[in-house]
């Protein structure tokens, strides 16, 4: 492995392929596989998991935001990709670069008609949204009559599924309240295929649901998490590996008397002679600042080096008193085995929040 010189995301594409292959041994063999790769895939790099699903063998691709697809058709990208958060003003676009809206609304959906009418489109593919307990996105299922009339007046747009999300999938406690979406999304897509006629893909699951609803899995699956190596819970994390490795280096050492005192705001004093090590990673990296003040660490020469102080916008510092190291020597924030998810932990927070936060500043390498 190359030595690491400077903040550094490691994007592993076999662990990528190993947790496709293990969400697809997951499902049966006639469910299609959506990867989403919104948020930079999950703070890695959409451009090259987007390839690398294409080649897996994924059917589908999601973004939040169109821009995003847009990026993704501007590398070469061939699958069709749903927009989930496709807003209005991005309807035009849209449609130049064949990728496909989530209609969630009266709004979106007529201002969607009136674009694809104007632009002299037959048949564009469109994904409805329906609210089955989120209460984020989403058409009511008293919304339904309204709906189909208002597609049966058009021939410019066709609806190609029928989607809802699960709000707590991961959570078996929960587990009552996600039935009870199923069952509503079951009643939501029947009427929908009466009134509209014809058929369409039905897809409800995230990596969550996938692991813990497999009766809910209908035509398509939703994996984004899954896919970064995270299965919501320590059971199933097991069966995933963390695609990124996010490491930096030493820049400088400091030792520090007693009562001297550490970073911005004199947020650390030292009450006895210590040894810290300046890193170039800050909240300006996707360090938060929950962190600091002792609360999370990183890893130098497989030992933990508590983050003192406040976390700066360019770098942290971490106390390496009882650690054996030099200047230039590599930093794990988190990689296989000192996890996003117990990064994220300690601050309370889930490593969809950290990982995602990485910031486009950080290079990153590809591993093959
Ligand atoms: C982000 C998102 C997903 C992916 O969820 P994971 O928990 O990361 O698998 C699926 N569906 C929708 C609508 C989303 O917004």
């Amino acid at each position: 492995m190359p030595k690491i010189k400077e903040t550094t995301l490691e994007i592993d594409l076999k662990a990528l392929r190993h947790n496709f292959e293990y969400l697809k041994s997951r499902m049966s063999p006639k469910t299609k596989f959506l990867g989403v790769v919104k948020a930079f895939a999950y703070g890695s790099d959409s451009v090259l998991v987007a390839k690398k699903l294409e080649t897996l063998g994924a059917d589908y691709l999601a973004v939040a935001y169109a821009q995003e697809g847009i990026v993704l058709r501007e590398a070469g990208i061939r699958l069709p990709i749903l927009v989930l958060h496709a807003l209005p003003v991005s309807f035009n676009e849209i449609i130049d670069r064949c990728l496909e809206p989530n209609i969630y609304s009266f709004h979106t959906l007529k201002e969607f008609i009136k674009t694809a009418s104007e632009k002299g489109q037959k048949e564009y593919p469109i994904h409805l949204k329906f609210n089955t307990g989120l209460n984020r996105l989403g058409f009511n299922t008293s919304d339904i009559e309204i709906v189909a009339a208002l597609l049966s007046e058009t021939t410019s747009v066709k609806v190609k599924s029928v989607f809802s999300h699960m709000a707590a999938s991961e959570d078996p406690s929960e587990k009552p309240f996600t039935l009870k979406q199923i069952d509503r999304y079951k009643t939501i897509v029947g009427q929908m295929e009466r009134l509209l006629g014809y058929a369409f893909i039905k897809h409800m699951c995230n990596t969550s649901g996938i692991l813990n609803y497999p009766e809910a899995h209908f035509d398509m699956v939703r994996s984004g998490i899954g896919l970064y190596g995270f299965g919501n819970s320590e059971k199933e994390n097991k069966n995933f590996k963390p695609i990124g490795r996010l490491k930096s280096i030493i820049s400088q050492i400091h030792h520090l008397d007693v009562g001297e005192s550490l970073g911005y705001n004199m947020a650390f004093v030292a009450k006895e002679p210590i040894k810290t090590a300046t890193i170039p990673i800050g909240h300006a990296d996707g360090i938060g600042r929950q962190y600091g003040k002792g609360k999370g660490f990183v890893v130098i020469n497989h030992k933990p080096a508590p983050i003192l102080g406040n976390v700066c916008m360019d770098m942290i510092m971490v106390n390496i008193t009882n650690i054996d190291c030099s200047e230039g020597d590599e930093v794990v924030v988190f990689d296989a085995h000192y996890t996003a998810e117990e990064f994220a932990l300690t601050a309370q927070t889930i490593s969809y929040e950290i990982i995602t936060a990485i910031s486009q500043r950080v290079k990153r390498v590809v591993l093959e």
